[in-house]
């Protein structure tokens, strides 16, 4: 077998993940493990670096022997991974000064406030496209050197590495030569003006954070280095890399201005390709690199829903309600639209646009006839709610997506997306693959070792599966929405998030 097999990494927030696909993107092997989620005060989470690494090789070795593969069979490596999560090593000895600061920790909201105060989240917005908030990596990375002890010193004389998920996995896959990320990892630390592609000079001031710390920044499909012998058994390149969400939408072939996808997982991610121009959000949105290759940036406009899939985690595991997330969708068809009920899942808060992190979830509108299968078709609508609202933020921003393609474990779920189409009074699109994260890392793999030469190969290569029309009335429609802005309004905190 010559080297045509493609092997990609997706490291996510629960689970590691290796794909190896054929050279048609034909998915050969596949392996999955999770890990553990360590929280060691209320609002921290951390990773066990060593943890993580061990996941990844583990599954690595294990859909490698499932397709039969050895290293020479692999022409390209692609890694896919859970964005913001901070790291800092010895560059001498490989070793993690700390855990891992996964994007959920909110420690250094404190700290977020407090440069807020003084009046720094403009800086940070017009630079960055993020909000100055403790989900980015900046403070995450300040926390750590401010609190072990020697790292300020260490990092002040260049014997420490930063890295995002995907530059530590290159660092342990290129046995310690390679520190690099790409710039959709990049541009979500809060240090990387996407503007100007380089570390910004006055945020690494502002967050107090030496350069000497920070990896190169190359594009999503690049020459990465190639992988140390001990490790695979052998030299493969690593030729790809991007943030889950960005992945994704690669993986969607997001490539032309207005494509939107958005992903339903435990939260909804939705992400539209804005093309060449930055656009600054007034609704709460974030300004982000969707893709950069060649040298070439494409911006995209995002969006976040916390509480999407978990929804019907939260309907099977705390009010027991039903047995599994699938049956929702039974219990929905059967019920029909709910037009009085309301669940605003608003459990941690909501995310955008409201930014509200004081609110918290209710269920209103309940008569004495409301019951069991209402709350659960009311908590499916939500969903669709609040991607509604993530789409005329973008809309008012300059971005009004005609047709959505979506992925993710709840897209399974047919009624929901019929839902979603009639609410959004746009097309849904479900391709057959619905793996988009995993996807994208292979399809950026291909680009660089040539066995993709264009984006539009990539755009030939999506399949459709299941297409959504809008069919609910207007007045209807118009009738569900304000149900649910009436709703939302009354969970929001007073304190409402900042700008
Ligand atoms: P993640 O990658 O965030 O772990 P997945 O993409 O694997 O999530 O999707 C899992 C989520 O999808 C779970 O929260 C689950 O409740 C939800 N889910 C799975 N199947 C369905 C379904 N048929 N209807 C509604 N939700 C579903």
């Amino acid at each position: 077998m010559t080297s045509r097999l493609l092997l990609a990494i997706d490291q996510g927030t629960s689970s590691s993940r290796t794909v190896v696909y054929d050279d048609a993107i034909n998915v050969v092997a596949s392996a999955q493990r999770e890990f553990t989620q360590i929280y060691p005060q209320p609002g921290w989470v951390e990773h066990d670096p060593e943890e993580i690494w061990s996941s990844v090789e583990v599954v690595t070795q294990e859909a490698m022997q499932q397709a039969g593969a050895r290293a020479a069979d692999i022409a390209g490596i692609g890694i896919t991974n859970q964005r913001e999560t901070t790291l800092i090593w010895e560059r001498q000895s490989g070793r993690c000064i700390y855990n891992a600061i996964v994007w959920q920790d909110r420690r250094t909201a404190a700290h977020c406030d407090a440069l807020k105060q003084q009046g720094a989240e403009c800086k940070v917005i017009e630079r960055t496209g993020l909000r100055l908030d403790a989900y980015f990596s900046a403070t995450k990375i300040a926390w750590i050197l401010d609190n072990v002890d020697g790292a300020r010193e260490l990092a002040a004389t260049g014997k420490l590495a930063f890295g995002t998920i995907d530059c530590f996995l290159l660092w342990r896959l290129s046995g310690g030569r390679v520190h690099a990320t790409d710039a959709t990892n990049a541009s979500r630390t809060m240090l990387f003006n996407i503007h100007t592609q380089a570390w910004d000079e006055e945020l690494l001031e502002l967050f107090n954070i030496p350069a000497a710390l920070l990896p190169e920044v190359m594009d999503c499909a690049a020459d990465f280095g190639t992988t140390d012998d001990k490790v695979l058994g052998g030299a493969v390149p690593v030729c790809g890399i991007a943030g889950d969400q960005q992945a994704a939408l690669i993986g969607q072939a997001g490539f032309e201005y207005g494509m939107t996808k958005s992903t339903y997982g435990t939260g909804c991610f939705a992400i539209a390709n804005t093309g060449d121009k930055a656009l600054e959000s007034h609704n709460q949105l974030l300004t982000t690199i969707a893709s950069r290759l060649n040298g070439d940036v494409d911006y995209g406009l995002e969006g976040s829903v916390f509480v999407a899939g978990s929804a019907m985690q939260w309907l099977r595991d705390e009010l027991c309600i039903i047995d599994s997330a699938p049956q929702s969708g039974d219990i929905a068809t059967r019920t029909g639209i709910v037009d009085d009920v309301y669940v605003v899942p608003a459990f941690a808060g909501l995310g955008a646009p409201y930014w509200d992190p004081h609110a918290r979830g209710a269920i209103v509108g309940l008569t004495r006839g409301s019951g069991r299968d209402q709350i659960i078709t009311a908590t499916l609508q939500a969903v669709a709610f609040q991607t509604r609202d993530l789409v005329d933020a973008m809309a008012d921003d300059g971005i009004a997506p005609s047709v959505i393609r979506v992925d993710g474990g709840m897209v399974a779920n047919q009624w929901f997306l019929q839902f979603l189409a009639d609410i959004l009074d746009i097309t849904v699109e479900r391709p057959m693959n619905v793996e988009s994260t995993v996807l994208g890392a292979a399809y950026l793999a291909a680009y660089q070792c040539g066995i993709i030469r264009t984006t539009d190969e990539i755009a030939k290569l999506w399949r459709l599966d299941t297409v959504f029309e809008p069919s609910m009335s207007a007045d209807q429609r118009e009738m569900l929405l304000s149900g649910w802005a009436e709703a939302v309004g009354r969970v929001r905190s007073t304190v409402a998030g900042s700008p």
